[in-house]
């Protein structure tokens, strides 16, 4: 049935995992203030407190406690099974989606498990923590690597080849985001534009001036499973009724 999926995940599905994430109402992530940890304002004034605040976040998601949930599994094997294009944008930087098996993925907000060379941008995975020690190999003298994390009043990462993947699909489905920060909010004004059919799947109640042509409200480990079986199935989003979604 449909040829060419983009998938959107935020907070919401790294949240069922155990993950608290930044949350915009009270301007805070973990207690720290958004303008201290995730400006690059914040990281020249204190580096060493960014890196600690980074490394608490980068040992929260190696805790063992931390686990992909069926959401992130369901769209793993979306992945493996679907015969056409699929590409997962996510504005999360934990690692969930990779541990569950998904390869064709794209982290717009950066990756916690990255820094990043702060002249060439070239990126490293980070083996451990954050620190003096951690510096490139690309420049010499080699370069303290930074978060490899798009802060605010920074670009978000591969925004080309999302609007390219936005401007061909027929399904966009948007998984555990607010909806409230750009350009992720909005990316359905361009599959809508495109002719693709539009689905949302939130805890919270959808804003009731959403673009969205179909809005499930629950949670996305019990709804993503049942969306991808029926995509996996040739069936049309919509159609049949899923359980623990209240169509709203
Ligand atoms: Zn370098």
């Amino acid at each position: 049935m449909y040829r060419q999926i983009v998938v959107l995940t935020g907070a919401g599905i790294s949240a069922e995992s155990g993950l608290r994430t930044f949350r915009d109402q009270d301007g805070l992530w973990e207690e720290h203030k958004i303008e201290d940890v995730a400006t690059p304002e914040g990281y020249a004034r204190d580096p060493e407190m960014v890196e600690r605040f980074y490394n608490e976040r980068w040992q929260q998601l190696h805790n063992g406690k931390i686990e992909p949930n069926a959401a992130h599994k369901a769209l793993a094997r979306l992945e493996q099974e679907f015969d056409g294009q699929l590409l997962v944008v996510t504005q999360n930087i934990d690692d969930l989606h990779e541990r569950a098996g998904s390869r064709r993925l794209l982290h717009m907000h950066g990756e916690l498990t990255k820094g990043r060379c702060p002249r060439s941008h070239q990126t490293f995975l980070l083996t451990d923590h954050f620190g003096v020690n951690h510096t490139c190999t690309c420049c010499i003298p080699a370069q303290r690597l930074r978060p490899h994390v798009v802060w605010f009043g920074e670009m978000p990462i591969g925004l080309d080849r999302i609007q390219h993947a936005l401007d061909t699909c027929d399904l966009f489905i948007a998984i555990g985001t607010s909806g409230t920060v750009y350009p992720a909010a909005g990316f359905v004004d361009t599959a809508n534009h495109h002719g693709a059919q539009t689905v949302e799947v939130n805890l919270v109640p959808a804003d009731r001036h959403s673009q969205f042509q179909y809005h499930l409200q629950g949670k996305a480990s019990e709804i993503v499973p049942q969306l991808v079986e029926q995509i996996l199935a040739g069936e049309v989003i919509g159609e049949k009724p899923l359980s623990g979604a209240a169509n709203v």
